[in-house]
């Protein structure tokens, strides 16, 4: 009782924002308000094999299925939200856009057979100073619909990179191709692994990635982000 009036006090003088727009929350909201979640733009690429995110890694990688859920717009709402996880520490933005995309991946016949999440790792040095790995974050929204577990201690990113952002597609693949490893291949043989990123660019760190997971025999792979570009 004492508890329940201390979160409601909590509540009153710290309400509820939009993770994507910083309007108040009703009571009936959670994370994110009913207008932007009508503003979110779905690609519905989780249905469907042949998609351009899918054939952007065509003669770079073989994935079993790849998607982006939402396409990114500058200042749009996907952008908001990743922004918020990202740079701001609103782990609840992350958790709505990986439960977004596990309620997506769950309807598809493409994603039934995965069996483990692996999320993009980040450099321990970025963890530290932000705080958590902001795919993490999404890839554990994900196992709250579909169950699947997490593995976050296998593939490791050993060389910290600089910002990709600013960088060409060949330079960033310069940046990304080797830094990531593998340490157990063993407890991924013949596993169904979803790599899961939050924005997917040019596809460069997930196919360094793939690379890396490759040394599990038997290894099948799919590939999901929150947001691609429009394409
Ligand atoms: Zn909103």
């Amino acid at each position: 009782m004492r508890l329940r009036f201390i979160t409601d006090l909590v509540s009153l003088f710290y309400p509820e924002v939009c993770a994507a727009c910083g309007h108040l929350l009703f009571a009936h909201e959670k994370t994110v308000c009913l207008s932007c979640r009508h503003l979110l733009a779905d690609t519905g690429y989780e249905g469907v094999q042949d998609n351009p995110v899918a054939r952007m890694y065509w003669g770079r990688c073989r994935f079993e299925a790849a998607c982006g859920i939402y396409f990114f717009s500058k200042k749009g709402k996907v952008q908001h939200l990743i922004h918020e996880l990202k740079y701001k520490g609103n782990r609840e933005a992350g958790l709505f856009l990986g439960t977004e995309m596990g309620k997506k991946m769950a309807a598809s016949a493409l994603y039934q057979s995965v069996d483990v999440v692996v999320p993009v790792p980040l450099h321990p040095k970025k963890i530290h100073k932000r705080g958590f790995n902001q795919s993490e974050i999404i890839a554990h929204g994900i196992q709250e619909i579909t169950s699947w577990p997490v593995s976050t201690d296998n593939l490791i990113r050993s060389v910290a990179t600089a910002t990709q952002t600013k960088k060409s597609r060949t330079a960033r693949w310069e940046n990304v191709k080797d830094i990531f490893l593998l340490q157990r291949p063993g407890d991924l043989a013949g596993k169904h692994v979803l790599l899961v990123d939050d924005v997917i660019t040019t596809g460069s760190t997930i196919e360094a990635c793939a690379i890396a997971l490759s040394a599990a025999p038997g290894i099948k792979i799919s590939v999901a982000a929150a947001a691609c570009a429009p394409g």
